[in-house]
């Protein structure tokens, strides 16, 4: 299974930074915001592509590059927020499953006052809800890592444009979606690949913990590009 292997981050200065200094024999392309970074990390051909944060950005990042680069497969990486008090800072989330925490109900209103309460807005059923499967044979090689500044997770990331402090707001996500944790790309890329049938994989450092109030720090990137950098060692060529 030889060709290009996308590699994802939002933020270049913490999410592609330590990558872009192992990407050997390097070639820089800009297209809009965007920047891809072409080259080899262990002998395998790598595009790293910086989105830019959001759902938006990360669609059209994605398509330019499956576009412009045809790849065999993507991994989504960088920093997430966690919605459980068994998923800490520091520690990493392999995506199976991504699902849209964007997606309300607003009912007809009962009381006509601004601000709603947070009861107002229904979560919609996730039986109702988009969801990304992402590609199993690229979820098993990431259980062969062994990894020291925390925990490995699989399980389901929640994904959107919406950064969710309130206790309360993340329990429910968490009850009702079983979300280990979110971010404002994951489901957008996923998306992109899955339309486009390409093996798909996400890893997530946690940076904050709402719950156990762990304060939000964005250099735990450099763990989720540390992960990624062994993936692709192990990963057959
Ligand atoms: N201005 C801040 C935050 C940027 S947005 C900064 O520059 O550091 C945060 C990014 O990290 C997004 O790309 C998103 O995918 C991810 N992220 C981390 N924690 C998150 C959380 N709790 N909720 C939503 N996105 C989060």
């Amino acid at each position: 299974m030889s060709g290009k292997i996308l590699v994802m981050g939002a933020m270049e200065d913490v999410e592609l930074n330590l990558l872009k200094e192992k990407l050997e024999n390097q070639t820089q392309r800009t297209e809009g915001k965007y920047h891809f970074y072409e080259g080899n990390i262990y002998d395998k051909q790598v595009v790293l592509v910086n989105t830019q944060i959001g759902s938006i950005n990360a669609t059209a990042a994605t398509t330019l590059a499956i576009k412009h680069y045809d790849p065999r497969l993507i991994i989504i990486q960088g920093i997430a927020g966690s919605h459980s008090e068994e998923v800490h800072s520091k520690d990493i989330v392999i995506a199976n499953e991504i699902i849209q925490i964007n997606s309300f109900v607003i009912p007809n209103a009962t009381r006509e006052e601004l601000p709603y309460d947070l009861e107002d807005f229904t979560l919609q059923e996730p039986s109702t809800i988009p969801q990304i499967k992402t590609n199993e044979v690229l979820v098993s090689y990431a259980s062969q890592i062994s990894y020291p500044h925390g925990k490995i997770h699989i399980g389901r990331i929640g994904s959107g444009d919406v950064w969710n402090k309130h206790k309360k707001a993340i329990k429910l996500l968490h009850q009702k979606y079983h979300t280990l944790c979110e971010d404002m790309e994951s489901y957008a890329i996923g998306k992109i690949a899955s339309n486009y049938q390409i093996p798909l994989i996400g890893i997530r450092a946690i940076s904050n913990n709402e719950l156990l109030e762990e304060k939000y720090d964005r250099n735990v990137g450099k763990y989720s590009q540390e992960f990624v950098l062994d993936y692709i060692k192990i990963i057959p060529q």
